[in-house]
């Protein structure tokens, strides 16, 4: 027997004209799990979190919260029932303080008594924050910007956190910094779904991965199984793998 997925699309198909950037995706995602999403350059990653987050409506297809239909819901209210994204590009207000900032994140989201200031904090510690609170968010160099977008969305109090690309543009250093972020996040019972180019970084942190290529889902996974699999590493390679590849798969 498994628990209801916390999230679960079926047949989550979106055509753009002619293109079908989603192609008959379904996925579940359990409590406690950390999960990758990859592919190659235009395989429909982001557009998958689109559809998720409500950016786009969905061709055909359904998306359920613990078992609920949500597909058709604004994103404000997925926001309201625990669904928060961080975007690849950080948007954050930047007149503002790091602090405050994170601050408005804590003000709007899932509704309910809680003590802002003690969220704001919090958010602060826990994604490395703590120093940079005071700063203006405006010209933060991009290691801090990637981790505010991240506080922004955690402030909310989501249960499932989407996060496109959170180390884009960062060295490596600061991407194991991040890996360690989402890691700490997920202890505290957010269900993490990352996606993101740095294999070694994806398969060091996930759990359960799944892979896109052309707007289908050509695999899902454990990392181990992942890296293995000739359809995966042809995709990435543009190459099938050679013969001895599958012997171990
Ligand atoms: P990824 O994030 O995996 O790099 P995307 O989800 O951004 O890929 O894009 C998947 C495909 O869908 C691409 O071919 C892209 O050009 C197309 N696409 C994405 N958004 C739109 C849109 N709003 N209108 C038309 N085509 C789109
Ligand atoms: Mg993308």
């Amino acid at each position: 027997m498994t628990a209801t997925p916390i999230l679960s699309g079926r047949d989550v198909t979106k055509k753009f004209r002619g293109l079908t950037a989603i192609d008959s995706v379904d996925f579940e995602l359990q409590e406690g799990r950390i999960y990758g999403l990859i592919g190659p350059n235009g395989a429909g990653k982001s557009t998958l979190f689109n559809l998720v987050t409500a950016y786009y409506p969905l061709t055909t297809g359904e998306i359920r919260y613990r078992g609920e239909r949500i597909d058709g819901l604004p994103t404000y209210r997925l926001n309201q029932i625990g669904i928060a994204r961080a975007f690849q590009i950080s948007k954050p207000f930047p007149a503002i303080t790091v602090r405050e900032n994170v601050r408005v994140g804590a003000l709007y989201g899932v509704p309910g008594p809680r003590d802002v200031d003690a969220v704001t904090e919090d958010v602060l510690a826990l994604t490395g924050l703590g120093e940079m609170a005071d700063r203006k968010s405006g010209g933060l160099p991009v290691g801090n910007l990637r981790k505010l977008e991240i506080a922004r969305a955690l402030a909310t109090r989501p249960k499932v956190l989407l996060a496109d690309e959170p180390c884009a543009g960062l060295n490596p250093s600061e991407t194991s910094d991040m890996m360690e972020c989402l890691r700490n996040i997920s202890r505290r019972g957010v269900v993490v779904w990352l996606v993101e180019h740095d294999m070694r970084a994806v398969m060091g942190v996930c759990d359960w991965i799944y892979v896109l290529e052309a707007g289908a889902k050509i695999a899902e996974g454990n990392p181990q199984d992942v890296v293995r699999n000739p359809r995966v590493i042809e995709a990435y390679l543009g190459v099938a793998p050679p013969a001895a590849a599958e012997e171990t798969a």
